[in-house]
């Protein structure tokens, strides 16, 4: 698979910085991704031309802004294989869109004996509004734990989901610590199969690889645009109709509701129900432009320079004497993302190291600390990649990592 890899980096002119005599070299793609020119281009043309209150004016700005804002919806509900827009609920990112679900579900569907699954290697977002759900109701929180070398799911926790009392069942696509992809379509049935619900966390699948909701048959998916090149602030909530149906509105005022008396007040139907307040119609403009700039340079290409790039960063690590590998070490198994530790170098003093010479990874548990504590480490580095990212890169970076030890005080 080939692409103009000069002509996409045009794209984003971010990536022309120069940082130590050289143009960054950005690797903390997930965390966020960079913008491109297109996706803010709309934004920008949206704002000095149709700025407007979407749903609430008979005037032309008001209008456009709805048609805008509408015609976004209906981008996503295709690009994520969602059968309405009904089912599309517009959210500030992946967080937001998991605390509706633990709230608006999880608080009225869960009672004492019930069980919430997760997963060890569970994003805090997708861990402690589940926490809370538990603490508010009487259920229990379980996890499913991995193989502590593999990073795959021990394969007598995955016997947890069977549980007729696990009502809930909530897990990441793909981690965004061990990088792998945990091959959600089979784990969803078998909560199916006993009427469990199942949200799925995609905020580092969307960007890299096709998703399909109706095929994955979750009941609830959730996903952030700053991770895919839109503006920061907007993230969707995808629910199956009839669970959105009959759930509680998260949020209360403006826009979600359908008659309001002094006492009491009827709610708008889905998605507004959902959206209360006036939103962000910059941010769905912009997540329309991202998801059409994706698509236009096509996940079978996103997929095989990713795929490069891992394969070199992980075959380059294991060449270099003190490097751990977290999770996987095979590139098939790594989805955009390669997590590893410097023998004895805390993760913060690599990545001065190499932010000093241009290099941007990201240290931390990043949100992630009870998979570090588990795994017995406190923090690793992360270098995680998006499409723009060249192998030349890859290459500069482990250079430097390699001077990392020596000039930490140790030998190589
Ligand atoms: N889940 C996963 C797997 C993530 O990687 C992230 C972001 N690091 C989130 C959830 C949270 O995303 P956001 O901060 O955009 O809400």
């Amino acid at each position: 698979m080939t692409m103009n890899i000069d002509a996409i980096r045009n794209d984003f002119p971010i990536l022309k910085t120069i940082c130590a005599g050289r143009p960054a070299v950005y690797f903390d793609n997930a965390a966020t991704a960079q913008k491109p020119l297109p996706v803010l281009e709309a934004a920008f043309e949206y704002t000095v031309r149709s700025n407007g209150n979407p749903h609430r004016g008979a005037h032309i700005f008001s209008l456009a802004a709805s048609e805008a804002y509408d015609g976004s919806k209906e981008t996503v509900r295709r690009f994520i294989g969602a059968k309405s827009v009904r089912e599309i609920i517009y959210t500030r990112n992946t967080t937001e869109s998991l605390n509706l679900v633990a709230r608006s579900w999880g608080e009225t569907h869960l009672g004492p004996g019930d069980k919430i699954l997760i997963t060890i290697a569970e994003h805090h977002s997708d861990l402690v509004p589940w926490q809370r759900a538990a603490e508010k109701t009487g259920a229990s929180l379980e996890y499913i734990y991995v193989d502590k070398k593999t990073g795959h799911f021990l394969p007598e926790d995955l016997e947890k989901i069977d549980d007729p009392a696990v009502k809930i069942f909530a897990f990441a696509q793909v981690s965004n610590v061990l990088g792998i992809d945990f091959d959600p379509k089979p784990l969803i049935a078998r909560a199916h199969a006993h009427g469990a619900a199942v949200v799925l966390d995609g905020a580092q699948s969307v960007p890299h690889k096709k998703v399909d909701v109706t095929d994955l048959d979750c009941d609830f998916f959730a996903f952030s645009g700053h991770k895919m090149g839109s503006a920061g602030g907007i993230g969707v909530l995808y629910g199956k109709e009839r669970f959105l149906e009959e759930m509680e509105p998260f949020l209360m005022g403006g826009d979600m509701i359908d008659r309001v008396e002094e006492q009491e007040t009827s709610f708008a139907e889905l998605p507004m129900k959902f959206e209360a307040g006036t939103q962000y119609v910059e941010g769905a403009v912009s997540l329309e432009a991202a998801i059409r700039y994706v698509e236009a340079v096509g996940f079978d290409v996103i997929r095989a320079q990713e795929a490069r790039l891992v394969k070199r960063t992980l075959e380059g690590l294991q060449e270099i004497p003190h490097i751990q590998i977290i999770g996987p070490a095979d590139p098939v198994e790594k989805e955009g993302l390669v997590s590893f530790n410097v023998e004895d170098v805390h993760p913060h003093d690599v990545a001065q190291i190499l932010s000093a010479e241009g290099i941007c990874i990201r240290t931390g548990h990043h949100c992630a600390e009870p998979l570090h504590r588990y795994l017995g480490i406190n923090a690793s580095c992360r270098a995680s990649f998006w499409f723009y990212n060249t192998e030349e890169e890859v290459d500069y970076f482990l250079e430097k990592l390699k001077g990392v030890r020596p000039m930490m005080g140790y030998g190589e």
